[in-house]
């Protein structure tokens, strides 16, 4: 039997990861005033999301999702934005081009703040205080104030988002948004090795178009190539803020108006979870990140609970397994999913699993990431499923953060240009390599 819904039922269930607000006062006069600001994304819009992904669940479309691990008040700014833009529209070109699908472009941007820690507090020789958890939360510098959860943070990020949300749907809509306008400018890439191996699938692409111009199919009437469909997406894991920006719809149910694509943490996805149980209410696209304790009888379960109607593009399964650990762990959950009957996308986030330190850093090796990319693929190549996305962390600049690929860091200069404010991201010239390793897994 299940217990009624609201957006508040989660607070019956064990909320992991949450922040302490001293002040509890300022904290509901904070989330009353977030609750009366309009919505960032539409019920429509989420319901079109979903049906993208039903297709990429089918084998018609691809999903390629990236972006920040965690947004920063620091690094905000329209360079950042239109950086990662214009690579996720760089990657979908090389993608859609070799694998002849729709590619579906959802950035972990416009939201992406609050992240959950693997210890509550963070030592520095004897001192200790409260671990930072995002921005949306606390402050990153080593420091008792900066520490201290401060509920108008959540005032500060909801404005970053909606002015990060009008760019990019200003992106999509104008020129950075055309297909023509991806082969054309490869601007960050243009120092990356991969630069001339992405000039010339450009100027395939260029010469296609102007084939189709040829036969008087004008790409600049075809809606297709002149706009992109652009959504957002974040791990839905500060639930106060998220429940202030559930909001019926007219048509009713309730959407989370903070992205289209809320996803649910490998930290918080455990059986009696309030994470869970504020998702299963909303109509929105829900991910699920399957790590390595994830047993398919805990994943079960989660589907009847987030699913229950078994919509299609309703649940992205994003594994994140681990390089070595990917053909041991991945196939019972698939096979439990197949037998139960239950429709989901699979996708690949290469990047979790992967994580080391190296000179006091937190890396990843690129040859780890296309190793459990290779290995995703192969294992649903072999159980005759469909992996049908990538999930990773990059960004359009050019920083040092993940070792190895032809314009990686070694570990001697990961201090180089190491920004991230949680984990370590692809750079530009990475992520369009990855794309090309992939295009080739697409190809065939
Ligand atoms: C993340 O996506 O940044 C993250 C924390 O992932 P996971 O829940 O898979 O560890
Ligand atoms: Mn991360």
């Amino acid at each position: 039997m299940t217990t009624p819904w609201s957006p508040g039922s989660w607070k019956q269930c064990e909320a992991r990861q949450q922040p302490d607000y001293p002040d509890p006062a300022l904290l509901n006069a904070t989330l009353r005033e977030l609750a009366g600001y309009p919505p960032l994304v539409f019920p429509d819009e989420a319901d079109a999301l979903k049906a993208d992904l039903a297709d990429a669940a089918a084998g018609r479309a691809f999903l390629l999702q990236g972006g920040d691990c965690a947004e920063s008040f620091a690094e905000f700014s329209p360079d950042t934005i239109r950086g990662t833009f214009q690579l996720i529209m760089q990657m979908a070109m090389v993608l859609a081009f070799a694998s002849k699908l729709r590619v579906i472009k959802v950035g972990r941007m416009a939201g992406q703040f609050a992240k959950p820690r693997s210890t509550e507090i963070e030592r520095s020789g004897d001192d200790a205080l409260p671990a930072y958890r995002g921005d949306i939360i606390n402050d990153i510098s080593y420091d008792a104030d900066a520490r201290i959860a401060d509920p108008k943070r959540m005032l500060r990020a909801y404005a970053q988002s909606a002015a990060t949300l009008n760019l990019l749907r200003g992106c999509a809509s104008g020129a950075q948004g055309r297909v023509h306008q991806a082969a054309s400018s490869t601007g960050i890439i243009d120092a990356s090795p991969s630069a001339s191996r992405f000039r010339a699938l450009a100027a395939r692409v260029d010469e296609a178009l102007d084939f189709l111009a040829a036969c008087g199919l004008d790409p600049a009437s075809a809606p297709q190539l002149q706009t992109t469909q652009f959504y957002t997406s974040h791990e839905a894991l500060l639930l106060p803020y998220e429940e202030a920006l559930a909001r019926p719809a007219r048509a009713g149910g309730y959407y989370g108006s903070s992205a289209h694509f809320l996803w649910v943490g490998d930290r918080t996805r455990f059986s009696g979870s309030a994470h869970v149980e504020f998702l299963r209410g909303l109509a929105n696209p829900i991910g699920i990140k399957c790590g390595p304790t994830l047993a398919p009888d805990t994943l079960l379960p989660l589907l009847d609970t987030l699913n229950p109607h078994r919509e299609a593009g309703r649940i992205t399964l994003i594994s994140r397994m681990g390089h070595d650990r990917v053909e041991t762990l991945l196939p019972p959950l698939i096979r439990a999913v197949e037998t139960a009957g239950h429709p989901v996308l699979w996708s690949c986030d290469p990047m979790h699993g992967n994580t080391i330190k190296t000179n006091g850093y937190k890396t990843r090796p690129f040859d780890r990431i296309l190793d459990e990319v290779r290995r995703f693929f192969a294992v649903h190549a072999a159980e005759g499923t469909i992996g049908g996305g990538i999930h990773i962390e990059m960004t359009g600049q050019n920083v040092t953060e993940c070792t190895g690929g032809a314009w990686g860091a070694s570990e001697q200069n990961l201090g180089d240009r190491y920004h991230t404010h949680c984990d370590p991201r692809l750079n530009a010239g990475q992520a369009i390599e990855l794309a090309f390793l992939l295009s080739e897994i697409l190809n065939g």
